[in-house]
């Protein structure tokens, strides 16, 4: 086992960091204060990263992109993800999925994400479909070659700037060993499209700045070469490609502890009460080392689930574990570096309020902690008729 980082390796975290500190911190205080990220701004933040090459750096060289493995991304999500999301998000890589694009769809929808001309959003999730998608009800009925979308999706995130949806449909029944189950389809759904609607969606407490929209489909009329993939097989296109975004939510929660816990350390070494600093109280400095053991730990999953990805060998456990573990240590980490703080962390002075609350829905979206247990449990004992 080699767990030394390549000079490669060191370098992107340098550029990364770097670009952090010039080109998101300065920001993150009028973002979170408005709740947006000025399009002026975010143009800004887009020609930086494609200028030091931080943009679509997930997608493989030939297509254009960066050309990172998934070990690679998950340390460059992790100094991305110090900074408020809104801002982080603008860094931005195009979805994997893209991938799965047919020749004419590259042209029209993946080389111009690849080249930060169109942004792309995916939208499974349905008021009545969380964890349990198959239930879906946005329906896909074919009429003639062209295929009519009925519907409504929420909880979208970025839709509001993106430019096409990548909308997942219930397209049939099919018999299953567990009764019949739906089909479901991915379509590209193009902003304009007659019968779509993008509006506003809730206000959330975790990552001002970075919007959730409702979508609807009301007879939303599509022609066939708008199916992403094979009709049918929306899941299949799904689990080959989205199975590392589960990697970038644990890279980016790693990089928040990590500013979590450089600013309780801080705060602990300077901070002094009854005539000595805070960090020579036993109560204070063991909480130092608890969030380090579970940050490491946290560290230790997502690296090699991410190197299992690259060599083809990433199971859903390693996934749902390396997702599970980082945002259950985020959440402990982000609140006991509030308890060192006292008062001032939850002040909106300093970052780590932010940090707390942003924590928050790292433990819901991307599959609930209940569903990552679930899966993890399922791979334990299904194998044994459990
Ligand atoms: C800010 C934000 C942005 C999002 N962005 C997107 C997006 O871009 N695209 C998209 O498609 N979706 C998106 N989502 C949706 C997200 O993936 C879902 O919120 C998530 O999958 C959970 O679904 P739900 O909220 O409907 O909760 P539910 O599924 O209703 O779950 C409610 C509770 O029941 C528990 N539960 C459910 N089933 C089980 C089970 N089998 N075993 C044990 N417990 C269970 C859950 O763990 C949870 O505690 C986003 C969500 C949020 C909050």
């Amino acid at each position: 086992m080699d767990f030394a980082l390549s000079d490669e390796q060191k370098m992107i975290m340098e550029t990364a960091r770097a670009f952090v500190e010039a080109e998101l911190y300065p920001y993150e205080d009028e973002v979170e204060r408005t709740g947006e990220v000025r399009p002026d701004l975010a143009e800004q933040i887009r020609s930086k990263s494609l200028e030091v090459g931080l943009y679509a750096a997930n997608i493989p060289e030939e297509f254009g992109g960066g050309g990172l493995d998934n070990l690679t991304m998950a340390m460059l999500d992790r100094e991305l993800g110090k900074a408020n999301y809104g801002l982080h998000y603008t860094v931005a890589r195009p979805s994997n999925i893209l991938q799965a694009c047919d020749p004419e769809q590259a042209e029209r929808y993946f080389y111009p994400c690849v080249r930060g001309e169109k942004i792309d959003c995916i939208a499974m999730t349905e008021p009545g479909a969380g964890s349990d998608l198959k239930s879906m009800r946005t329906s896909a009925v074919q009429d003639g070659d062209d295929w009519i979308l009925n519907g409504e999706k929420h909880f979208i995130s970025h839709a509001d700037l993106a430019d096409f949806a990548i909308v997942f449909a219930a397209s049939g029944v099919e018999e299953s060993d567990r009764g019949p189950r739906k089909k479901i389809t991915s379509f590209f759904v193009d902003k304009g499209t007659p019968g779509f609607e993008v509006r506003k969606g809730y206000n959330s407490v975790s990552h001002r700045g970075y919007h959730n929209c409702i979508l609807t489909f009301n007879d939303c009329r599509l022609p066939a070469s708008q199916v992403l993939g094979e009709p049918h097989t929306g899941f299949d296109v799904a689990n080959e490609w989205l199975g590392a975004t589960r990697l970038q939510v644990a890279g980016t929660c790693l990089g928040r502890a990590d500013r979590a816990l450089a600013l309780a350390l801080d705060w602990a070494v300077n901070r002094k009460q009854f005539n000595q600093q805070i960090s020579k109280f036993q109560g204070v400095s063991f909480k130092f080392a608890d969030m380090q053991m579970e940050l490491k730990s946290a560290e230790l999953l997502t690296y090699e689930a991410a190197w299992k990805c690259d060599q083809g060998a990433m199971t859903d456990m390693d996934a749902a574990m390396a997702k599970l573990k980082t945002t259950e240590m985020l959440a402990m980490v982000t609140d006991q570096a509030i308890q060192i703080y006292g008062g001032m962390g939850l002040m909106d002075e300093l970052p780590l309020e932010r940090l707390w609350r942003d924590a928050r829905v790292e433990r819901i979206w991307e599959g609930t902690s209940e569903i990552q247990r679930h899966i993890i449990s399922r791979s334990l004992l299904r194998p044994l008729g459990g």
